[in-house]
């Protein structure tokens, strides 16, 4: 029988090759932007358009290559990085396979540009799907431009398979924070669409961490170092109190590598033992410098994921050198002996003598009059007062009609409904509903008792009026005396330019978008001490479910808000206020489910307690 076996042909391989290295535009990002790191450049600037589909380009002023060398760094397994098997235990440089040229010519339409510091003249080479297109003389300055276009052109069911275009710009996002974030000492800037949307100066770590993701976060940082004969420890990690919900920024750097390592990930987690609430995460952005020799990054094609000789060692070291900074900056818990600082005298009382409290009555005041109802449930409906607060809202004369109407003549659907749904004998007892550990309101309705989480219902009714708002009506907005500057990273800050139409809808006034975020007014719920909490958590949000419709986004933007303004378990109310909310949820079109799809409220029936009394 005839011999079977085929070397396979080189634009074949490269395919082949270009499935492991490249997954999406975010993978070429990664290799271009290292290949110009280990072409020691000092300046790096990162262009992409339609989120990597279109171009991804990325020019250096690093040290070049040759005639010869150009055209060859497009050959599988050409690499000036490694000349034997030894050099892979000391490696130094980000690249050592020399296959991320190849791949990304065998799927793409690659432009190279270089020029070597002594030449005069450099090269430009056009390599399409493997195969050269062009190759001449060209004058361009010392360094190299390597512009990728028409990704996945030739592998339609990889393209077709790419995520929208916010997924993906978030993925190549995340690659340029973890070079750039490796790479203090070089300076990056990155356009997308035509916008610069980084522009980041050379600089300490602790500058970069807070020019990537903008001025407020450099209060959260606590610095972290040690030194032993093993490990070299240094970076941040951040305040517990500001840890997220989500595994956001997380960045473990070994030998100013990006890496993932769930076992060192869990040492540091470990050293916030008890210093972190359920269900939140730490941040932390950590540089381990190691001897090359104790370490495998040769494990994996896209070299995240690292084997290291002694592990163990490394977590007992970590862990400690976190848990000592959290200690020493006096964020974990100190020994009980140590002073309380909330005992302590406020500066501006120290010196002043003791004096008798004075004690006021307000003899008019009549227990059973007073009708309270808390900041939180104001959103557009607090009658009393209103006349005094008048020049302080803005929009309210244009539609006061309207909005007078709404405030004084607005009657709860719900108030048709309540005699059917509630008890009409527990409607004779005053108190018809009573708040449980601060977190359910209980009800006694006709078929037995009703419970209701008093935060997923609030959430509830405010989701839906924002949306109404949004969609069909602005909200009326407050307007602030002073104008609040908010600190964002750019990136942020275009999260928020996106969903600036349906933010202004809800009630936010921005007088800058631009570098820094300015607001004149903000909804009537939100106050000015929890607007940056709650347009935080929205831009949060946003990087974690990326909106691809309009739709959905106002849908996100609503919920968002919702989310953070509701009222939270734990929080007394009112009986005045657990009927309002009763009245309200009831009011809404839908009245059982969370926006996040969680049941609203339970009804245990007289049935089921029956049953469980062993009477039926
Ligand atoms: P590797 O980085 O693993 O060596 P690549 O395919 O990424 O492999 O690159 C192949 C070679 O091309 C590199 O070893 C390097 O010599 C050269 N090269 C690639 N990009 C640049 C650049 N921006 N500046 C200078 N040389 C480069
Ligand atoms: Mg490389």
């Amino acid at each position: 029988m005839a011999d079977i076996i085929q070397l396979l042909p080189d634009h074949v391989a490269n395919q082949i090759a270009a499935g492991e290295v490249v997954q999406r535009p975010s993978s070429v990002v990664k290799e271009l932007l290292e290949n110009a790191v280990d072409a020691e450049a000092t300046i790096i600037k990162l262009i992409v358009k339609d989120a990597g589909k279109t171009l991804i380009q990325v020019i250096d002023n690093g040290k070049g290559m040759s005639v010869t060398d150009a055209r060859l760094s497009f050959e599988r397994h050409s690499t000036s990085k490694i000349r034997n098997a030894e050099d892979l235990f000391d490696l130094h440089t980000k690249g050592f396979r020399g296959e991320a040229l190849a791949s990304i010519a065998a799927i793409s339409h690659v432009e190279l540009k270089t020029r070597q510091a002594p030449d005069d003249i450099g090269v430009q080479i056009k390599i399409e799907g493997s195969s050269l297109k062009s190759q001449e003389v060209t004058v361009v300055p010392t360094g190299t431009s390597v512009a990728v276009k028409n990704l996945f052109f030739n592998i339609p069911a990889r393209r077709n398979f790419l995520k929208s275009n916010p997924v993906e710009t978030r993925h190549i996002i995340d690659e340029f924070h973890r070079i750039s974030l490796a790479h203090p000492d070089i300076s990056f800037v990155m356009l997308q669409n035509g916008s610069e949307i980084f522009n980041l100066s050379v600089g300490k770590i602790r500058q970069r961490i807070v020019n990537i993701f903008g001025g407020k976060t450099n209060e959260k940082l606590v610095p972290v170092k040690e030194e032993t004969d093993v490990l070299k420890i240094s970076g941040f990690v951040g305040k517990p109190e500001f840890a997220k919900k989500t595994r956001g920024n997380q960045f473990l750097f070994v030998n100013n590598r990006f890496i993932k390592n769930a076992y060192l990930n869990h040492s540091i987690n470990a050293a916030f033992d008890g210093l972190l609430q359920k269900g939140k995460h730490a941040s932390y952005f950590l540089y381990l410098q190691v001897d090359p020799k104790t370490i495998d990054i040769n494990i994996h094609p896209t070299k995240t994921e690292i084997k290291f000789e002694d592990e163990h060692t490394l977590y007992a070291i970590l862990r400690a050198a976190v848990k000592h900074s959290l200690g020493q900056f006096n964020v974990a818990p100190v020994l009980d002996f140590d002073r309380d600082g909330n005992m302590e005298t406020p500066y501006a009382y120290k010196n002043k003598d003791v004096t008798n409290p004075k004690i006021e009555i307000d003899r008019n005041f009549n227990p059973f009059k007073e009708e309270k109802t808390s900041k939180a449930f104001s959103q557009g409906y607090k009658k009393e007062n209103i006349a005094n607060w008048e020049s302080l809202y803005v929009g309210l004369e244009s539609k006061s009609n309207a909005s007078q109407k709404d405030f004084s003549e607005m009657k709860f659907e719900s108030d048709d409904v309540v005699p059917s749904i509630f008890d009409e004998d527990a409607s004779k007892i005053t108190q018809k509903t009573f708040q449980l550990h601060y977190k359910y309101i209980v009800n006694t309705i006709k078929s037995g008792i009703l419970i209701i989480d008093q935060h997923r219902a609030h959430q509830r009714i405010l989701y839906e009026d924002f949306l109404q708002h949004i969609t069909v009506k602005e909200a009326v907005s407050q307007q602030l005396l002073f104008p609040v500057a908010l600190q964002f990273s750019n990136a942020e800050i275009d999260i928020l330019k996106d969903l600036r139409e349906q933010l202004e809808q809800t009630g936010f006034v921005f007088s800058k978008l631009e570098g820094v975020v300015e607001l004149t007014g903000i909804p009537v719920s939100v106050s000015d001490a929890n607007v940056s909490l709650v347009l935080e958590q929205l831009i949060n949000d946003v990087e974690n479910e990326v909106p691809e419709s309009h739709f959905s986004q106002t849908d996100l933007l609503a919920k968002s808000l919702a989310k953070s303004l509701a009222i939270k378990t734990g929080q007394g109310l009112t009986i005045e206020e657990q009927e309002f909310l009763v009245n309200k949820l009831f009011a809404c079109k839908e009245s059982s489910i969370s926006p996040s799809n969680k049941p609203i409220f339970i009804t245990l029936s007289m049935e089921d307690m029956d049953k469980k009394f062993d009477r039926l």
